[in-house]
């Protein structure tokens, strides 16, 4: 760090992402991207748009917005675009969060929850998990408060059912109520339909997990247009041209496609259940997933230490060192060949423990 640098920043700690090594030697089941490639039509719709690159995008993304609202049935109006869910979850906390209006989320979750709160100097609140990281939803009810919730929860896997999100944003009218669906697509069940009841309610969702596109980076929301016309404001103060020609273009072509993203999805989920089934024979301990990826936990290795093993077998998954999931790993759920690699090297490593 220079001594230029505001103080402003001095105790901030940035958000640590995932290891993306760029030689790809890796079995890579570290940060939930798809193991699937984009949809079939996304490289045809890049190639056309490479030539009028020489423009800015449309600011507004109309194309891609409608697109969206045709397939949530909701309007353009009701739609965000942002680069990547984080950039919106960012735009959302500059809007919506600050020292009178301080935020909540559980205490184990997205670990960049914290890491913008303390970014935009927001006052925030973590909330226990009861045993087993299961959320409770009575501790957001009424918790005057805005609140963030994945759903399902990072790095644990587990959701709640959108009745229980809608006591939530029914409790807390006066605050906003954002909920992270980026793994909604694999099981989970999509509050979406309550932002036409409820202008409170804030979803977030992404093309970077269903729909194989974490290199374009794009994140949405969707909820009522006053809280739209907000996000607007931080964009047109921040990035207006937030969305490359290249992002909107795929996005475009994949949204035609989402029978392709749904059939992935369907593996995604028989492999998460073959991987769950498998790890219990060899005595591991899995929450119930819902999300393209698994916690889970080895009776007889420590959590870092399996990490380690595995890293130096040549497959990537990702482990934290905070003391109350030190003890689990966080696995993404490629495909069927992947899965069995990573088994195949627990098995090793558990052999070699004997
Ligand atoms: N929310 C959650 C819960 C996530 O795990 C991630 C991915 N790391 C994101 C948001 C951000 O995803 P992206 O920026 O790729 O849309």
């Amino acid at each position: 760090m220079s001594r230029y640098m505001s103080s402003r920043f001095d105790a901030l700690e940035a958000y640590v992402p995932g290891e993306q090594p760029q030689d790809m030697r890796y079995v890579k089941l570290n940060t939930n991207e798809s193991p699937f490639p984009p949809a079939p039509g996304v490289l045809e719709a890049v190639s056309a748009e490479v030539e009028r690159l020489s423009l800015y995008p449309d600011p507004e993304g109309n194309a891609l917005r409608r697109g969206l609202a045709r397939r949530y049935g909701v309007e353009p109006e009701n739609v965000f675009l942002a680069n990547g869910s984080d950039e919106l979850l960012s735009f959302a906390f500059m809007a919506f969060c600050d020292a009178d209006r301080p935020v909540a989320f559980p205490a184990v979750s997205y670990g960049f929850y914290p890491v913008y709160a303390n970014l935009y100097q927001v006052p925030y609140t973590e909330i226990p998990l009861e045993d087993g990281f299961v959320l409770n939803p009575a501790d957001y009810c009424g918790l005057n408060r805005n609140i963030v919730i994945a759903n399902p929860n990072a790095p644990t896997g587990r959701a709640i059912p959108a009745a229980e999100i809608e006591r939530i944003v029914r409790t807390n009218p006066d605050h906003v109520v954002l909920i992270d669906e980026a793994y909604i697509d694999f099981g989970g069940e999509s509050c979406l339909p309550l932002i036409q009841t409820y202008d409170n309610l804030l979803v977030c969702q992404t093309f970077s997990k269903f729909r194989s596109l974490a290199g374009g980076r794009l994140g949405y929301a969707l909820a009522s247009p006053g809280l739209i016309q907000d996000l607007d404001k931080i964009k047109y103060s921040t990035n207006s041209y937030n969305i490359n020609r290249l992002t909107m273009a795929a996005a475009t072509a994949t949204l035609n496609r989402d029978d392709y993203c749904a059939a992935n999805s369907k593996t995604i989920q028989a492999n998460r259940a073959y991987t769950t089934a498998e790890l219990s024979r060899l005595g591991f301990e899995t929450l119930p997933s819902l999300a393209n990826f698994i916690f889970t936990r080895c009776p007889r290795i420590e959590g870092g230490a399996l990490y380690r093993h595995l890293k130096a077998k040549g497959v990537l998954v990702r482990h934290w060192d905070r003391p109350e999931i030190s003890d689990w790993l966080r696995v993404t759920i490629g495909t069927r060949e992947q899965m069995d690699i990573f088994l195949a090297k627990v098995r090793e490593i558990l052999k070699e423990a004997d």
